[in-house]
């Protein structure tokens, strides 16, 4: 156990696997009290269980609707007296060729990529401003810095997310909330089980495959991005604002 955020509360979207549990359980492992949320609270719950008693809570919902936010945000007031750390990283993917996706998928990629890291940053500046301290953690992506094959709807909502960040930094700089944003390479979650669904491959030979697209040779493990959530969580991080960090294997160094 640390103390690196001792005293801190936190919220983190789809904090019931893959990266956002990673998080969670980092976080109470240095002191947080956390809500958790997704739409699926099983999932939410077994995460919940594996901290120590309460210091998970678990709560529904869903980034993308405005009522389902709010509900979220009386939950997380309620439960924590106020919010010291926002973690926006829930997400989805799609792949294909780019001649083969709709519109409706690329709106529905940017609802929740970006949008929903809006509406849930919103529902909790207030409190944070009122402070004059707090600190919004952007799970974005490697696909929001550089081209990546046959994904174009997420690239094009992770260059959002990123922008995104880099627009929020600025505007609360002088209130003592920062804002910066992670961005992974390939991490071993649930998420690239569904990518390989996607692209109609097994789930260990897709790994394989993009293991050797890094420099490293391997993917990263949720942990791995954990560390960098607790460090821009923590007072350490308080001089930082506006920033996007890559977390790659080394993927795209210049
Ligand atoms: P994951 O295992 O699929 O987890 C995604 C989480 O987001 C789940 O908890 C999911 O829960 C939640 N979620 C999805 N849609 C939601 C919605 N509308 N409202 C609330 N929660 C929602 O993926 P992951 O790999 O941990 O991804 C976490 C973040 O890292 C994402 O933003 C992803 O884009 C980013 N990322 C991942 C990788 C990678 O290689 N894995 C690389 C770069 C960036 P429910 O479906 O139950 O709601």
């Amino acid at each position: 156990m640390g103390q690196r955020l001792e005293g801190k509360r936190a919220v983190i979207t789809g904090g019931g696997r893959g990266i956002g549990k990673a998080i969670a359980l980092s976080y109470v492992r240095e002191g947080a009290q956390c809500v958790i949320t997704s739409r699926n609270l099983d999932d939410l719950e077994a995460t919940s269980k594996e901290g120590p008693d309460g210091a998970i809570k678990p709560f529904v919902c869903d980034v993308s609707s405005d009522e389902s936010v709010t509900s979220m945000a009386k939950f997380v007031n309620d439960e924590l007296g106020g919010v010291d750390i926002v973690v926006n990283n829930a997400g989805i993917h799609a792949a294909g060729r780019f001649l083969d996706i709709d519109p409706a998928t690329y709106s529905r990629l940017y609802e929740v990529n970006v949008v929903g890291i809006v509406r849930v940053s919103q529902a909790f500046l207030g409190g944070m401003i009122e402070r004059g301290r707090g600190s919004i953690v952007n799970i974005a992506s490697t696909a929001g810095l550089f081209e990546s094959p046959g994904q174009a709807p997420y690239n094009a909502s992770k260059h959002g997310a990123v922008g995104l960040t880099r627009c929020m930094g600025l505007e609360l700089a002088s209130s003592g909330v920062t804002c910066n944003a992670i961005c992974p390479g390939f991490v071993d979650t649930p998420m690239l089980d569904g990518f390989a669904e996607l692209v109609g491959a097994e789930s260990d030979e897709l790994r394989n495959q993009l293991a050797k697209r890094t420099p490293m040779g391997r993917i990263l493990s949720p942990d791995e991005i954990a560390n960098l959530a607790v460090y821009l969580g923590s007072d350490e991080a308080s001089g930082m604002t506006g920033q996007t960090m890559a977390i790659s294997n080394g993927m795209r160094m210049s």
